[in-house]
């Protein structure tokens, strides 16, 4: 699938890695967290205190790990890198927090899947900079308490309303991370290609950039394979025509819409006459996880207004069955 949210192969981390913005200044959109965190950081820089935890939540491939680098580069320290699926033991969470040197950021990606245990100790962690640890086994186990240097822990999760209440009150900055504009894709693209040393006319940016769904790290991904596609069928440069015939190539549609999301939506219309459908029946219909549509799918097709979320289950939108050529049951034209 060309336009999978999360990143696949080492080669893709690499590259992306490389197109990843270093400062404050660089990083596109988003104003309302950049905007707290420009003053945040100053502020804590001035006490020369460590900067409070943030949890920043939103679709896959909005940003979350580049904002978790910028505020360690910003801040000059170092960030560790780990994730709530990894930490299956309350010692290795326990091995990084002893680790860390003072004002360090430690970025937990996913971190509303840490296990219970680990959780526990995450808290007194947070909020005075200590853990629980106990040392040996049966009758002779005690635990002793260790203090921990002040760090900045950076959380980030798909979904806000995953986290435990008590984790998600540790939080001193939460934000929420939007669907980037056309304008600012486009923006995000010609940064991109400058840096891959490929020519792209403006209109080459904004075509890629509409059809990206709103998001930065497929957007990097289709100039990449645009890009290819430009040097191989072409002089190299990306014009809009040359960036339209790729991404039909890819299987992007003109709203954006790769297969997956066309897979959705046709199960939708077809299957379950445009709903009410439950999610579980959707995923069983196309053969995906339900995480996977929740997370990955939907976000994008409700905030385009492709979908609806009510209380009996999607709905698909009357100009979703235009999209696909069909009369909606609910079209009085009908
Ligand atoms: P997430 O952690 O939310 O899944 P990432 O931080 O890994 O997303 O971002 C994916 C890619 O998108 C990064 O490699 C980066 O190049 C690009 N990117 C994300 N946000 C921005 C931004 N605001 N400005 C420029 N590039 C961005």
């Amino acid at each position: 699938r060309i336009i999978t949210a999360e990143s696949e192969s080492p080669r893709e981390d690499a590259l992306e890695r490389a197109l990843r913005p270093r400062k404050l200044a660089e990083y596109v959109g988003q104003q309302k967290i950049r905007g707290q965190l420009e003053i945040f950081i100053e502020a804590a820089k001035r006490r020369k205190e460590a900067l409070d935890h943030v949890l920043l939540f939103g679709p896959p491939g909005l940003g979350k790990t580049t904002l978790a680098h910028i505020v360690a580069h910003e801040m000059g320290v170092n960030l560790r890198s780990t994730s709530g699926p990894v930490l299956e033991r309350a010692g290795d969470l326990a091995a990084i927090l002893t680790n860390l040197e003072p004002h360090d950021v430690l970025f937990i990606d996913e971190i509303h899947r840490l296990s219970p245990v680990v959780e526990e100790i995450l808290y007194p962690a947070l909020e005075d900079f200590q853990i629980d640890i106990m040392i040996g086994e049966g009758p002779a186990a005690r635990s002793v308490k260790l203090d921990l240097p002040p760090f900045t822990l950076v959380g980030a999760t798909t979904r806000a309303g995953m986290l435990t209440n008590p984790l998600r009150d540790r939080f001193g900055i939460v934000a929420r991370l939007e669907f980037y504009t056309p304008d600012e894709l486009a923006h995000i693209i010609r940064r991109s290609a400058q840096l891959l040393n490929c020519e792209i006319a403006d209109e080459g940016a904004t075509e890629i950039a509409r059809r990206s769904r709103g998001t930065p790290r497929i957007a990097n991904r289709l100039l990449r394979r645009v890009r290819d596609f430009a040097e191989v069928k072409h002089d190299g440069a990306v014009t809009r025509e040359i960036a339209d015939a790729a991404l039909i190539m890819l299987d992007v549609d003109h709203l954006g819409l790769d297969v997956m999301d066309r897979k959705l939506l046709s199960a939708m219309l077809e299957k379950f006459g445009g709903g009410p459908v439950g999610v579980d029946n959707l995923a069983a219909a196309i053969g995906e996880a339900r995480d996977t549509i929740e997370d990955v799918l939907e976000p994008y097709l409700i905030q385009q207004g492709y979908l609806q979320r009510t209380p009996r289950g999607r709905v698909a939108t009357p100009s979703i069955w235009r999209h696909f050529g069909l009369a909606s049951p609910a079209d009085p034209n009908r």
